[in-house]
C-alpha cells in the first residue's frame, strides 16, 4: 500500500545543514538555519533561561499534568502582554487574549484553521520573498487563493514599497495579508514606520485581514517595544487582527515549541465565542501544548529582575549581530568587492538578503565550504570573529569570479 507514496523533496535549510555537517573541512562556516551563535560560533541558552530551568525542576509544586487546552495561563497573557504593550487599551479593555501554541509555526497553523473554517476566509497574500513555510501552512490548511505580493527590490537591494502597494490593491476583501512584524525573513529589511502607516491605510481601505507574523519580537533592535511598532501601531488604529508569537529567537528556545497567538478584536463581546472555536481547533490537532518552555517564558516575563536579565541577553544578541553587519560590509568594502553592501547594515534581525546570486552562493558552498540559501540570505550569527575575514575574502572572490 506504500508503494506509490513518491518522495518528497528536500527542505533546503536542513538539507544544507546536513551537508555542512557532513563536510569534512576545518574552514567550514553555517550560514543557513536561523539560529543563533556565539562569537565562538557556538548554541547559546541564555543565562536566565539556564537559571529558571534550574528552579523549575527543582520545584515540588510543579508536576506534569496536562495544561489547559489553550495553554498556560500566566504565559498567554504575559506573552500577549509583551506584545501589545503593558498598557495596551485593547488589553485594558479585554479585547484581546492570547492562546498557547506549539511555537510560530503552530500559531500560524492554528491562526489559518481559525480563519477558514469560522471566517470562510481563504485567499491569502504573503510577499515575495518570504519565510517558505507561509505558502505551506496555508496550502495544507485549505486556503485555494495563495498569491504573493512584491517586496523586495533586487536590484536597489531595498523595500519595493510601491510593488507592496500595487499587488495588495488587487487583493479582494477579506484577504488575509501576512505582514512580518519586525526583521523580515529573509530580507532583514523592514518597512518605515512611515510606510507602514500606507500600508495601514491600505490594508483598512480595501477591507483585508492583517495577520503578523512575529518571529522576532526583542532579538531584532534589543527591544521588544520598538520591535512590536508595527503591531501596536495596527492595533491602535482599530484593527481586528492575529499576531502569531515564536519564543525560539528571543529565548533560544527553538525545541522547546513556546508560541502565542494574540487575537485582537473591536469588542471583548466576541471573546467567549473566538476562543471556545480555538479551543476546539487545538483539541483536534494536538489536545494541548507542551508546558516546558511556556514554563521559563512565563516565569521570566513575570518576574522583574529575570525580565532585566533577559532584556541584558537579547541586547547582547542583536548588538553582537549588529557589529557582524558593519564589520562584513567593511570588509567587503575593503577588499574593493563590486557592487554595493550598505544594505547588510540597512537590514535588521538575524538574516540578510545579500544579493549574491544562485552561482556564486555555488561557488561559496563548493569552494570555500561556506553554506547558505540559493537565494543568497546568509544567518548573520553564524558569522563571528573568527570566521568573519574568510567569509569577506570568500564573498569577494566569488563576486569578482
Ligand atoms: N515566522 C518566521 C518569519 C520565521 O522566520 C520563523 C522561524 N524561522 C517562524 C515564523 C516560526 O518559527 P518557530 O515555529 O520555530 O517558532
Amino acid at each position: 500500500i506504500f508503494a506509490n507514496v513518491p518522495k518528497g523533496p528536500a527542505i533546503e535549510v536542513f538539507a544544507l545543514t546536513q551537508a555542512f555537517k557532513d563536510d569534512a573541512s576545518t574552514k567550514k562556516v553555517n550560514l543557513s538555519v536561523g539560529a543563533y551563535r556565539t562569537d565562538v560560533g557556538e548554541p547559546w541558552v541564555l543565562p536566565v533561561v539556564r537559571k529558571t530551568e534550574i528552579s523549575i525542576a527543582g520545584d515540588e509544586a510543579i508536576n506534569h499534568e496536562y495544561l489547559p487546552v489553550t495553554g498556560l495561563d500566566t504565559f498567554t497573557r504575559a506573552a500577549t502582554e509583551l506584545v501589545l504593550g503593558a498598557d495596551s487599551a485593547a488589553i485594558k479593555e479585554k479585547r484581546a487574549f492570547g492562546v498557547q501554541t506549539i511555537s510560530g509555526t503552530g500559531a500560524l497553523r492554528i491562526a489559518a484553521d481559525f480563519l477558514l473554517q469560522q471566517l470562510k476566509l481563504n485567499t491569502v497574500y504573503y510577499s515575495n520573498p518570504t519565510w517558505e513555510n507561509h505558502h505551506k501552512i496555508f496550502f495544507d490548511c485549505g486556503f485555494t487563493k495563495l498569491h504573493s505580493y512584491r517586496y523586495w527590490d533586487q536590484e536597489k537591494r531595498q523595500l519595493d514599497l510601491k510593488g507592496m502597494l500595487d499587488d495588495l490593491e488587487q487583493a479582494p476583501e477579506g484577504a488575509v495579508v501576512i505582514l512580518h512584524a519586525c526583521a523580515h525573513n529573509p530580507t532583514g529589511m523592514d518597512p518605515t514606520h512611515e510606510q507602514w502607516k500606507q500600508i495601514a491605510d491600505l490594508v483598512e481601505r480595501k477591507k483585508l485581514f492583517p495577520l503578523f507574523d512575529s518571529a522576532y519580537q526583542g532579538f531584532a533592535s534589543g527591544s521588544p517595544d520598538q520591535d512590536a511598532w508595527a503591531i501596536r501601531y495596527f492595533v491602535d488604529r482599530g484593527f481586528e487582527l492575529f499576531v502569531c508569537q515564536s519564543f525560539a529567537k528571543n529565548f533560544g528556545l527553538y525545541c522547546e515549541r513556546a508560541g502565542n497567538l494574540t487575537v485582537v478584536q473591536k469588542s471583548g463581546a466576541t471573546r467567549d465565542q473566538i476562543h471556545s472555536q480555538l479551543t476546539l481547533i487545538v483539541r483536534g490537532q494536538y489536545s494541548n501544548p507542551p508546558a516546558y518552555g511556556a514554563r521559563i517564558v512565563s516565569k521570566v516575563l513575570n518576574t522583574p529582575e529575570l525580565r532585566k536579565e533577559w532584556m541584558d541577553s537579547i541586547q547582547s544578541m542583536s548588538s553582537r549581530i549588529r557589529e557582524m553587519r558593519k564589520q562584513l560590509r567593511d570588509k567587503l568594502v575593503a577588499l574593493g568587492t563590486p557592487g554595493t553592501w550598505d544594505h547588510i547594515v540597512n537590514q535588521i534581525g538575524m538574516f540578510s538578503y545579500t544579493g549574491l546570486n544562485e552561482s556564486q552562493v555555488a561557488v561559496l558552498i563548493k569552494d570555500y565550504h561556506i553554506y547558505l540559501l540559493r537565494t543568497g540570505r546568509i544567518n548573520m550569527c553564524g558569522l563571528n570573529t573568527g570566521n568573519i575575514d574568510y567569509v569577506a575574502k570568500a564573498i569577494n572572490a566569488a563576486v569578482t569570479g
